[in-house]
């Protein structure tokens, strides 16, 4: 009997899990539906070039309907209300619900804000290609106004928290905030760009000497650092650090850190802190007709600590589900979890970055990590194309 496989979010996971799917399954054997909040696929790791103004939207932002076209995949442009895991359905806000005999749950990350007072309703994110927008227009309309103004709170930028995403978008605001000064005819020596962070470093997953070299690369560049110093409250515009000092700025970009999706942890599958456990086939551990993919479920490496929730992990883990569905639904056997770590890039702007590459980490600094990361966006979009052409 044809099954219904119900996938939700297009993220990598989401999208890699249908495509997937698909090349092992016809569309006798089962339907494919995704659902996604937006009608994009989008390329979150370019989110903070976007956000500067330094990409196309269209680059980071790939029509689902195009992309699935002709392969048997229906997409669904909805929000999700509900998952009843035990009734096997899924309400959307729009009314509609699908059942499924298999689920697979790619809804990704939200912005944790810690419970820091003030702190959500006062911050952008940098979580989707609307949040890029948004914080790209903010930034410069705070140029335009602080040109008319000369409030000092306009030329303000703080961005707070130094891990990957808030390095990446401090390095491409520092690149193209000039341009955008030019623009309006403001000094770029007025404006203040700063990141906030809590711990004594950025970036404590690279070596001391990468770290130095991106501090230096972006200090360079006019970023100033305020690390070992947590934000502890925001009051309208005024940002509060652990040392009791305060910013005044119209512009906090928060990047301080991100959690499972809600929906996920709240829909009666097992979690550890909010993340859906799996077992080694990336079945959930409570619902194995339930399989996760990406950010909102935890995978354990051999040490048993939890892998850091990215692009990378979330594009194996989504293959990897959508083959294993398809292996449960022909009774064969299906495959363990075994990700490949290539290596973590960050980009410090248009023309550097760093970057820890292969099993044993080899150090990158400059053009060729700033290349390197280019053509690893470039290799993703060239799998995923390979795996459309493959598809049924
Ligand atoms: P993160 O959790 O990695 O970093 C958040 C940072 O904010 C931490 O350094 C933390 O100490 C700091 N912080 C927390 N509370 C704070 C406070 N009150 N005040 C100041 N600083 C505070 O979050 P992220 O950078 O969004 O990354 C999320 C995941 O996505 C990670 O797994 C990361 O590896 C991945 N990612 C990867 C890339 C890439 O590969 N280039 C890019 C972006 C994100």
């Amino acid at each position: 009997m044809r099954k219904e496989i119900l996938i939700l979010g297009g993220g990598y996971g989401g999208l890699l899990s249908a495509l997937s799917a698909r090349q092992h399954l016809t569309t006798e054997e089962a339907g494919i539906t995704v659902v996604n909040r937006v009608g994009s696929h989008q390329i979150i790791t370019e989110l903070h070039r976007l956000a500067a103004g330094n990409v196309a939207e269209k680059a980071v932002a790939l029509p689902l309907e195009k992309l699935l076209k002709g392969k048997s995949i229906n997409v669904v442009v909805g929000e999700v209300q509900k998952i009843d895991v035990e009734g096997k359905q899924v309400a959307l806000t729009n009314g509609s619900s699908y059942r499924y005999d298999n689920l697979v749950l790619a809804l990704g990350s939200e912005t944790n804000y810690f419970g820091i007072p003030g702190l959500q309703e006062n911050s952008l994110t940098l979580k989707s290609v609307a949040d890029a927008n948004k914080v790209f227009a903010h930034v410069k309309d705070r140029i335009k106004a602080y040109a008319a103004s000369k409030n000092k709170a306009d030329a303000t930028f703080v961005i707070g928290g130094g891990g990957l995403t808030g390095v990446e978008l401090v390095g491409e605001l520092a690149d193209e905030l000039p341009a955008i000064c030019r623009q309006y005819g403001v000094d770029f020596a007025d404006v203040s760009l700063s990141l906030v962070e809590a711990m004594p470093t950025i970036l404590p997953i690279f070596s001391p000497d990468l770290i130095q070299r991106a501090v230096s690369s972006l200090e360079a560049r006019g970023v100033e650092f305020l690390t070992g110093l947590a934000i502890t409250e925001v009051n309208g515009n005024v940002v509060t650090l652990k040392d009791g000092r305060t910013i005044e700025t119209n512009t906090l970009v928060w990047t301080g850190g991100v959690q499972g999706s809600a929906l996920v942890g709240n829909c009666g599958i097992e979690v550890n802190r909010g993340r859906a456990t799996v077992n080694e086939h990336l079945q959930s551990t409570s619902h194995p007709e339930v399989f996760l993919a990406g950010d909102c479920a935890v995978v354990f490496g051999p040490e048993g600590r939890p892998y850091p929730p990215t692009a990378q992990l979330a594009w194996q883990m989504g293959e990897l589900a959508g083959a294993n569905i398809a292996a449960s639904i022909k009774n064969f056997k299906m495959d363990s979890f075994n990700p490949v770590f290539s290596g973590t890039l960050a980009s410090l702007g248009r023309k550097d970055g760093i970057g820890a590459i292969g099993e044993s980490g080899i150090e990158l600094k400059g053009t060729p990590a700033s290349l390197m990361k280019k053509a690893s966006n470039a290799r993703y979009l060239t799998h995923i194309n390979g795996l459309f052409s493959l598809a049924y």
